[in-house]
């Protein structure tokens, strides 16, 4: 099984990096300023009224013992700072909640784009239902905090701060005692956050494991079941699930835990306070209305700092996201769009030219995959590629598709370095038929379009004549319009195939890379498919991996490779009088 490296790198979660700062910046702030200022500045606004709540409430009270009438403005006065407190604190849950939509909205979009453009190479490390977690749960959190947690957390602390300068302003001695039991609560806070924050990056890696895991055997089901194998895979989900529940109620428990000490301590604090306060008071040496605003102002801090527990363990999790999501967006990829790319006059004459080119693959770097020093496909030339599996035969392929790139020597088309032009203008050139052709989830008519999208019906039916695909797409059900269901599981290999080469012959690209289906096909799809490919021969360059006899005769010049070389080249015929292993795999393979 892959093993997910993008998920395994070790990082220090104990503080936030300045890679995760820069990254916040980049992805959240930058891209969303308009809202995330807007939501800074009423945040700032309704902090100020709140804190000047209790002031007010001091007012009030005292005002009420000198006189009823001052007492009553000073009521008046805080009813209208509580409306327009009220109105602030609508206006920033607006757009802090607006903000979260649109940034997760966006992350998805970029998310997605990113991947669907990444070579290969990125995708043999990681598992799909991992990146599939990514783009859903890990951005589901990132707009959680971003679009609530992240301004409670900015409220707090600022509540927290103004709570605490406002408290010494109101009365140094009673302050000073309460700055006492203060550490009592802020250390076992950061001690425990640590922790905290440990176990929950540890429960969302196995959750992203337990997504690859789900999706790989969910993908193949029907190989799971026929192997009874359901038990295995089972096992194997829940182990994983069942890990990332103990280390949430590990989680759970500590926060638990947490909120009972922070509780008690606030408390403790405040009645103790209290206590010295009503001394004060008694003395004269504090008004009722002072004690009350520091109460309030204590009360304040108590809660911000309880609030700000509770949000400290989303916000990890947020960073352990968003540090994920961050992954994915600073993957280079290895196969590079050229910085200044040759424009090409199409259409192209389709030769193509190896020029010493030596591949390994990135995951394999000690064996050599190709070694080709020289080879030239000429325009309209028919090639078939014999081999036995693992001779490097996809590997050519990937190789032209500018999927890898060689590690020495160069690949051209025409004349054209294909490292040298954009890959999507190198790949409009050529049209690639696997063996096991991929069939989406739609119909045969945007199945076939897949090849060149905004193509017309006409054409579409053009290209599925010559693909001797017209029969047994009218036999549908609902002809072109009929869903072909997920991986195109309604339809048998031979269709697949078929509607694969249509989608390649509507593509209508010079260069076709053909694999044939060596899963035995019945004789009618095999029948067709051999005359679809008569049918596009001698305006195309072609290059077919060969299974069958009719193909290596009706082909110009057969490569026969071995071990990643070329090991002779001619006609059938030749190749059979000169080469015994070529005749030996002929014999077994064609007959
Ligand atoms: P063929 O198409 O002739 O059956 P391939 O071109 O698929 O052979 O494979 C050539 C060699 O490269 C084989 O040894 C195969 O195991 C190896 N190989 C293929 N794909 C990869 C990959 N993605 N990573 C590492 N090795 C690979």
């Amino acid at each position: 099984m892959r093993s997910n490296t993008v998920d395994n790198k070790d990082r220090n979660f104990q503080n936030l990096q300045p890679h995760q700062l820069k990254q916040l910046f980049k992805l959240i702030f930058i891209p969303h300023l308009f809202w995330a200022l807007g939501a800074l500045i009423f945040l700032l606004f309704t902090v100020l009224i709140t804190l000047s709540i209790p002031i007010m409430v001091r007012y009030i009270v005292d005002g009420y013992s000198f006189n009823v009438e001052t007492g009553q403005k000073y009521l008046f006065i805080s009813c209208v700072l509580v409306v327009v407190a009220a109105l602030g604190t609508a206006i920033r849950f607006f757009l802090v909640t607006l903000l979260g939509e649109r940034l997760v909205s966006d992350l998805r979009q970029e998310l997605f784009e990113k991947i669907i453009n990444l070579s290969p190479n990125f995708f043999e490390k990681t598992l799909t239902g991992d990146l599939v977690s990514r783009i859903n749960a890990d951005t589901t959190l990132v707009q959680s905090v971003a679009g609530s947690t992240l301004s409670l957390a900015i409220r707090n602390t600022l509540l927290f701060l103004g709570g605490i300068v406002l408290m010494f302003s109101t009365s140094i001695k009673l302050a000073s005692f309460s700055l006492l039991i203060i550490p009592l609560i802020v250390f076992p806070l950061i001690y425990f956050g640590r922790f905290l924050r440990k176990l929950t990056r540890q429960t969302q890696d196995k959750l992203a494991n337990s997504a690859g895991i789900a999706s790989e055997y969910i993908f193949a089901a029907t190989t799971v079941q026929t192997n009874s194998y359901q038990d295995q895979a089972v096992k194997e989900y829940n182990e994983l699930i069942e890990d990332s529940y103990l280390k949430s109620k590990i989680r759970v428990f500590a926060r638990s835990i947490m909120i009972f000490l922070i509780i008690i301590l606030v408390f403790f604090a405040i009645s103790f306070v209290v206590f010295e306060g009503l001394k004060d008071v008694e003395s004269g040496s504090f008004s009722i209305g002072e004690l009350l605003q520091f109460c309030l102002y204590s009360l304040v801090v108590g809660v911000s700092v309880g609030a700000i527990t509770e949000t400290y363990g989303e916000i990890s999790k947020f960073l352990g996201a968003l540090d994920r999501i961050g992954d994915i967006f600073n993957t280079l990829d290895p196969v590079k769009e050229p910085t200044n790319p040759m424009s090409i006059k199409t259409p192209i004459n389709g030769s193509i030219t190896f020029n010493n080119v030596k591949f390994s693959y990135p995951m394999r770097k000690e064996t050599s995959a190709l070694d080709i020093p020289n080879l030239t496909i000429n325009k309209n030339e028919k090639v078939a590629l014999v081999g036995l599996s693992g001779a490097g035969k996809t590997t050519l392929f990937q190789l032209i598709q500018r999927l890898y790139d060689p590690i020495k020597g160069s690949i051209s088309i025409d004349t054209y370095p294909i490292d040298k032009i954009s890959k999507s203008h190198l790949r409009q050139q050529i049209a690639y038929v696997p063996q096991e052709p991929v069939i989406f989830s739609k119909s045969v008519l945007d199945n076939i379009r897949i090849g060149r999208v905004g193509a017309s019906i006409e054409e579409v039916e053009q290209a599925v004549k010559l693909a001797c695909a017209e029969e047994f797409i009218n036999d549908l059900p609902e002809g072109y319009s009929t869903l072909l269901g997920e991986r195109g599981l309604l339809i048998s290999v031979g269709q697949k195939q078929r509607i694969a080469i249509a989608r390649a012959i509507l593509r209508d690209s010079p260069i076709l890379l053909l694999d044939e289906a060596t899963s035995s096909l019945d004789a009618i799809s095999e029948d067709a498919i051999k005359t679809a490919i008569d049918n596009i021969s001698g305006n195309k360059t072609i290059i077919v991996i060969a299974h069958r006899l009719s193909t290596v005769r009706n082909a110009d010049r057969i490569l026969f490779l071995e071990k990643g070389k070329i090991e002779n080249e001619g006609t059938h015929k030749e190749l059979i009088r000169n080469n015994k292993k070529y005749k030996k795999l002929a014999d077994l393979q064609f007959l």
